[in-house]
């Protein structure tokens, strides 16, 4: 049969079927196969179908796999999530009093940037009520972060946590609803069919949980670079447009940026020296890179929701915000509502500490052309700053702090960077570092943190 006639009679039963009341996953399948859109109707019928386990993996692990080859149309996508978005409870923000923001990092190493852009936004007169899931990687998420700072509850009711975001205007937890489960099953079979890195499943996988989270604008900043999920731009770029496409398709203000993660962010990897690391960037005194990220998302925050005119004026009211304290106010707040130690943003030592701190030295003199991101943050993980499974225990204490970034000059015998050890996996964890580092010996240029806005 040829492939024209193939999807004739593919569709043909399909609505036949339709027709006499029931659909056939296996048809839906080939329909797929072949590249021919699947219908509302249909995705409902699989979605509610796999969530309701009438329908078995391996059908569905059929159905992932034609997905992944022939893609899902926008209109797909935008059905995709509303059926995941569906699955679970969506989380009524209503009763907050104020405009309910929310920002989306696809993830990175050295990531603690929500650490730093809620205080931020809070500050500049935005609410922000953020629901942050245990994210498995090289060091935790940011929920582990939060975790460092003695007896921080990221588990709080959810009438503690609208009166808390009506009160002081930030309010950072774990999910406390049942939210998407379908995409939860879905995830975990993906993972294991080879089919997460499927631009249409990503994106609606993202938004629906996003979605789900009740926010009414929606800041997403997808990172681009070896220690990111997409590694090239154009992959980005298309990630970031189905997702912003979602997002205003659900009527809700969707912008994403795309940000470079060829090398760390900032310059400290692992859970204990993020947070000192943001802690230090509120009180204006962090890393240049770092800083500018929080700046340049929180502008975009902003001006999305009218609270300032232009990109100049939004980074004079953060600068302005970051000086008087506000900031750093918001995130003491913040820590104070949920019963954590707020005399942590004056004394470090109260967070974990590592026993060891080990200086790992340039073998050679050059200028350093990349920090490899992924490398990074492996050694991060080696050093067990990071988990592989759900419920792995992770040491916060450990990681690594990088004296040395891209376009730097170093000497020979000069810090690179220093590794925070209890002793596991320690000559491992230091060899990867240096593997990490690439010295040229000449100047070099350091690549553009903002790579494109996609609104
Ligand atoms: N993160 C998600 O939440 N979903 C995906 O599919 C991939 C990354």
């Amino acid at each position: 049969m040829d492939n024209l006639n193939y999807k004739l009679s593919i569709s043909l039963i399909v609505s036949i079927k339709k027709g006499l009341v029931y659909l056939r996953v296996v048809d839906l399948i080939n329909k797929k196969k072949v590249g021919i859109p699947l219908t509302k109707a249909e995705i409902h019928f699989l979605i509610d179908g796999y969530v309701k386990d009438k329908i078995p993996d391996y059908q569905m692990s059929g159905l992932l796999m034609a997905i992944y080859f022939k893609g899902l149309t926008k209109e797909e996508q935008v059905n995709l999530t509303e059926e995941i978005l569906l699955s679970g409870e969506q989380i009524d923000l209503s009763s907050i009093d104020g405009i309910c923001v929310d920002k989306h990092s696809t993830g990175g190493v050295g990531d603690k940037t929500t650490l730093v852009f809620a205080p931020i936004v809070a500050a500049c007169g935005l609410k922000i009520a953020k629901m942050s899931g245990r994210s498995l990687g090289h060091t935790g998420g940011t929920l582990d972060k939060l975790e460092a700072i003695p007896n921080f509850s990221i588990d709080i009711s959810s009438e503690d946590f609208l009166k808390q975001v009506n009160d002081i205007s930030i309010s950072v937890i774990g999910q406390t609803a049942n939210i998407t489960p379908a995409d939860k099953k879905l995830y975990s079979l993906r993972d294991v069919t080879g089919t997460v890195d499927s631009t249409g499943l990503i994106a609606s996988s993202i938004m629906s949980k996003k979605l789900a989270s009740g926010a009414k604008s929606i800041l997403l900043d997808v990172k681009v670079g070896s220690g990111a999920f997409m590694k090239n731009t154009e992959d980005a770029k298309e990630l970031a447009r189905a997702m912003v496409n979602i997002g205003n398709s659900f009527g809700r203000k969707t912008v994403a940026m795309l940000t470079n993660m060829e090398e760390p962010l900032g310059n400290m990897v692992g859970n204990t020296l993020e947070v000192i690391e943001a802690i230090e960037t509120m009180k204006g005194k962090g890393p240049k890179q770092f800083e500018t990220l929080c700046y340049e998302l929180a502008s975009q925050m902003l001006l999305m929701n009218k609270i300032a005119k232009t990109k100049d004026e939004a980074k004079k009211l953060i600068k302005e915000k970051i000086k008087s304290g506000e900031v750093l106010n918001k995130f003491k707040e913040m820590i104070i509502h949920q019963g954590g130690n707020p005399e942590v943003i004056n004394d470090y030592t109260l967070m974990p500490t590592a026993k060891k701190k080990i200086t790992v030295k340039a073998p050679e003199a050059g200028y350093v052309e990349s920090v490899d991101a992924l490398g990074i943050g492996i050694a991060a993980m080696l050093l067990g700053s990071g988990r592989e499974n759900i419920n792995d225990e992770i040491d916060l204490s450990v990681g690594i702090e990088l004296e040395k970034k891209t376009g730097d000059y170093v000497k020979a015998n000069d810090t690179l960077a220093f590794v925070y050890s209890n002793g596991k996996n320690e000559e491992q964890a230091i060899k990867k570092v240096l593997d990490s580092y690439h010295l040229v010996n000449k100047e070099v240029c350091v690549r553009p943190l903002i790579i494109d806005i996609i609104k």
